[in-house]
Parts: C-alpha cells; structure tokens; sequence
C-alpha cells in the first residue's frame, strides 16, 4: 500500500519519540541504580575495562593468548550474572537496564532487515485513517447521548419502535464492546430521520477511542475521492484505505449516483471486505425492494447474505425535534 508522505513524516516522529523515550528511560535507570547500587556500577565499569584487556591482549602477540581470552570470557559471563542477580534482587527484573524498545523487533527504527517492521505498517496505517476521517464531517458522538425519548412506546407489528430502539442501542453498544477483526458486518435500514448515522457516529467514536482503525464518512464523499483519485484530479488513496481499515463506516448507501465507474467500486469495496473478512457498517434510508431496484444482483446478494440487518423504527426525529422547537 502506499502512503502519504504527511504519514509517513508522522510515523516517523513517533518512531523517534519511542527512540528517545526509550534512551531517557534507560539512562533514568541508570542514574537510579548507580545512586542506590554503586556496586553494580563498578561492575559494570568491570565489564567495559576487559574489553581493553582483550585488544592489548590480542596486541602483545602472546603464547597464551587463547587461555587468556577464555578466562576474561569466563570472568565476563559470571560478572554478568551476578549483575542480573543483584539487579534482580533490588528491582525483581535482571534486565533493569537493558534499553526497553516500544518494539524490541527493530529497535523502534521502524524498519528490521531492510523491510517496514509491522509496528511502522501500524502507525502509517493509523495516520493514513485519521486524515481521511479529518475529512468527515459528520460528526461523532456519545452512546450515552442516544436518546430514545424519540421513539413512540405505542406497539407497531408487536414491538414499539422504543423497545425495538432500546434493543438496536444495546445490540451495538455489545457489538463495540467485543468488537474483533471479525466482527459481523451490519446493515442499518430505515427511513430518513431514525438515528442511523446518530448510531454509527455512536460506534466510531467508542472504537477509535479503543485504538481501532476505523474509516466513516458518506458514501457520496468517499466516492467522489475515490474518482477523483482514480482520474489525477486529487491525491491520496481511499480505496486502498476503503479496503483495509478493520472497520468501515458507511454513511447513506442509495444516495449516490450509479454511473460504470461508482458502482463496481461500491461492488469493490463491499466484496473486498467480504471476502477478507473484515467487518463492515452500512446504513441506508432504502427499503430491500428499493435497494434491489437500485444495484445489480451481485451487490444486493452480498448485502441481504452477509450483512445483519437491524432495522430502524420510529417517526422523523428530526421533525418531531421542530415540531417540539415550535410548542
Ligand atoms: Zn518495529
């Protein structure tokens, strides 16, 4: 995947922030054990003298040099140990002043034989979401801030649209809260006014606070990107994002326009993630008829198969919001 440059600068930054931290604390500790141990420094000076020993050693051209080295190795490997055992005893870890790397596999350089460690493929990975979702401008908000006030409690089809809601918000507040790599897809379906986006809005903001890489926008926006991409006229690389991040949101499906180039990507993406198993969330204000009348068959079989529909009930919130801005 490529990345911007304005992600790769981040990751970097931080890579070295790690690297920094991790020297500063290791020095901490350093400058804590020579205050309340000076014995293991002098050790430690110990180890680092035999290391001349070793040069002058090699130097004199001495018969008997090899008997030499082995004894200053000997020497070495008990001084280590009895420094791991002191230190062990002082601070319960023998490795107390042993550098402590974020990522002990390349050594917070971000890179481990010549290729991008994981750790850098994660940071340019968040980076390259949080500036699309600086993008988004639908705005996030709190479970706690669902108000189900809106929802009549008088029953329709053998449940209120209020308990039929209450059921929807406890679903998702469970549905964040085991979230996984393979967590369901869903499919939220109901008419204009019901709180879908409200609740999608509901679940980025808990999962981005739990470190997911999350991507939500509108369909619209992500498609306009994506062409404008695809054709020079803006850069960066949505659909490669579209494709990887462990959850997609996507705002209103139905109110783009279908042309041969938006709808095999919106097939593109839905497939993709399918087939990766990488859970997806979609809301749409179309009916099952209206969504089968709108894509072709490939797109509606993926969604009526794979994705759980929770069904959105109730009347216009937004309306009764004005009618009640009104009294
Ligand atoms: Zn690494």
């Amino acid at each position: 995947m490529k990345y911007s440059e304005n992600a790769y600068n981040k990751a970097m930054a931080v890579l070295e922030q790690r690297r920094q931290y991790a020297e500063a604390e290791q020095q901490r500790r350093i400058d804590e054990i020579s205050r309340i141990a000076p014995e293991i420094e002098i050790l430690q000076n110990n180890l680092k003298n035999t290391g001349f020993e070793l040069i002058k050693l090699v130097l004199s051209g001495d018969k008997d040099t090899k008997n030499l080295v082995e004894k200053i190795k000997e020497k070495n490997i008990s001084t280590q140990k009895t420094i791991g055992e002191l230190l062990e005893a002082i601070k319960g870890d023998k490795h107390y002043l042993d550098i402590q790397y974020h990522c002990p596999v390349c050594k917070d350089t971000g890179f481990c034989e010549g290729r991008r460690c994981l750790c850098m493929n994660e940071l340019l990975k968040k980076f390259t979401i949080d500036e699309l979702n600086e993008n988004c401008l639908i705005e996030l908000n709190d479970f706690d801030d669902f108000s189900l006030e809106y929802y009549e409690k008088n029953d329709v089809a053998n449940i209120s649209p209020y308990d039929k809601m209450k059921q929807n918000l406890d679903f998702c507040k469970n549905y964040v809260e085991n979230f996984n790599e393979n967590s369901l897809s869903l499919l939220f379906i109901g008419k204009t006014g019901l709180g879908k986006t409200y609740m999608s809005s509901c679940i980025a903001k808990s999962l981005i606070e739990k470190n997911v890489n999350i991507v939500f926008g509108s369909i619209i926006d992500f498609l306009r990107r994506i062409e404008n991409e695809h054709f020079g006229q803006e850069k960066g690389n949505t659909l490669e994002i579209l494709l990887n991040a462990d959850l997609v949101i996507l705002d209103d499906l139905g109110s783009e326009f279908l042309t041969s180039f938006t709808e095999p990507v919106v097939y593109d993406i839905i497939n993709s993630r399918i087939n990766q198993r990488k859970p997806t969330i979609i809301s749409t204000n179309l009916s099952f008829a209206e969504l089968d009348e709108k894509y072709n068959e490939r797109i509606v079989s993926r969604l009526t198969g794979c994705f759980v529909p929770i069904m959105f009930v109730g009347s216009d919130i937004r309306h009764i919001k004005l009618m009640d801005s009104l009294k």
